[in-house]
């Protein structure tokens, strides 16, 4: 039997790994500074569970695989500059930007963009990081070092955060979960929650959307689209081409997870559209180290990926889903009390929008 290959050995391959294991297909993620001679058959199929990647004995192996699925596609989304080029071409909305260039003033970005920019680093921006915030009102100025480097955005003033994941199979077909709703705190996920029936409106607008950049893209496999929702209009933040922090719900929700689908579509298997159970609930670990108490609420399922704790780090998740708001409601509470700030407010959040 063949071999799937991850480029990358962290959380999203061990969860790809733990998905792909009921089906009984092999998958083996490899950590990026592996110096391992591995055993690469010409018939393995090889993915990714990160956008980008330095160029070392072990991603060198895997990148020069004939059956590395999407290959030419990471480079042009791990770019901030060319993502947005692909948006631009395909007509697809984001918010007002432009490429912070040797010569880019600060001055320009205020007039042609507002007196609130982001700027965003093209490459290795994640969590929030790789931001830097022009604000008139400082007079702050563009760095040095972003020069060339960047890009600029307006401040999108944004009713809320969504996003979409899909999962596109070899022969075009694709299939969606239903839209998630996203708290960030300081540009970091902090908690999602789906389906959530004042959403569905804007469900086909969102998959249209998606179904246009995977098609123009030939792309295979699990594609997330982070957007801004304004109103009934939504604007699309970023694309991630792989499984997405903001699809874990799957885990607890669906019939099928964002990492199976994915898993399914990279080995050619039968894609079918996932049942999605109840409502599901996810908190992202950040930053906080393990409590086994979490375990003492019915309803809990806890992610923790073995990482060692830092601030802001994602070292887990926990999921929720059932058809008992009041039963979500309490494991809530008592999560709100097992949890350091700011968890407050992303359980506020949560709660706020349990639907009645
Ligand atoms: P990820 O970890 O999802 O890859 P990231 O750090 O690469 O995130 P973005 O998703 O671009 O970067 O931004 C993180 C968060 O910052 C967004 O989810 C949003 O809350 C906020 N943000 C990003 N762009 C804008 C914008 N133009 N206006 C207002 N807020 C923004
Ligand atoms: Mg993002």
């Amino acid at each position: 039997m063949s071999t799937i290959w991850v480029l990358g050995a962290g959380q999203l391959g061990a969860m790809l790994k733990q998905a792909a294991t009921p089906l009984g297909l092999n998958v083996r993620p490899v950590d990026i500074e592996s110096d391992e001679i591995l055993n690469l058959a010409s018939n393995d199929i090889v993915t990714a569970e990160r956008e980008e990647w330095p160029t070392t004995k072990a991603t060198e192996q895997l990148a020069t695989h004939k059956n590395f699925v999407n290959l030419n596609t990471f480079p042009q989304l791990a770019d901030r500059l060319t993502q947005k080029q692909w948006l631009d071409r395909l007509n697809l909305a984001t918010a007002p930007w432009f490429p912070i260039k040797q010569d880019s003033s600060s001055e320009h970005c205020y007039s042609t963009l507002g007196e609130r920019v982001l700027l965003k680093r093209r490459r290795g921006g994640y969590d929030g990081k790789g931001q830097f915030w022009l604000k008139q009102d400082e007079a702050t100025e563009i760095p040095e070092d972003w020069k060339g480097h960047a890009i600029a955005e307006q401040a999108i003033n944004f009713d809320e955060e969504v996003s979409l994941v899909g999962v596109r199979g070899k022969n075009g077909e694709s299939y969606f979960y239903p839209l998630t709703l996203n708290l960030h705190i300081n540009g970091i996920l902090y908690a999602s929650i789906a389906p959530l029936h004042r959403l569905n409106h804007l469900q086909s607008k969102a998959e249209a959307m998606l179904s246009k950049l995977m098609e123009a893209l030939d792309y295979v496999g699990v594609m997330a689209m982070e957007c801004f929702r304004l109103g009934d209009d939504l604007l699309i933040n970023e694309l991630a081409p792989r499984v997405h922090n903001s699809g874990h719900w799957t885990q607890a929700g669906a019939s099928v997870n964002q990492f199976e689908n994915h898993i399914r579509a990279v080995a050619g298997l039968p894609l079918a559209p996932a049942e999605v159970k109840n409502l599901s609930l996810m908190v992202n670990l950040i930053g906080v180290p393990v409590n086994y108490d979490w375990l003492s609420t019915e309803g809990i399922e806890l992610y923790w990926y073995k990482k060692s704790v830092r601030p802001g780090r994602k070292v887990g998740h926990i999921n929720m889903c059932s058809g008992d708001t009041t039963k979500l409601n309490k494991a809530l509470t008592k999560l709100d009390a097992q949890l350091p700030e700011p968890y407050q407010e992303a359980i506020k959040w949560l709660k706020a929008n349990l639907p009645e």
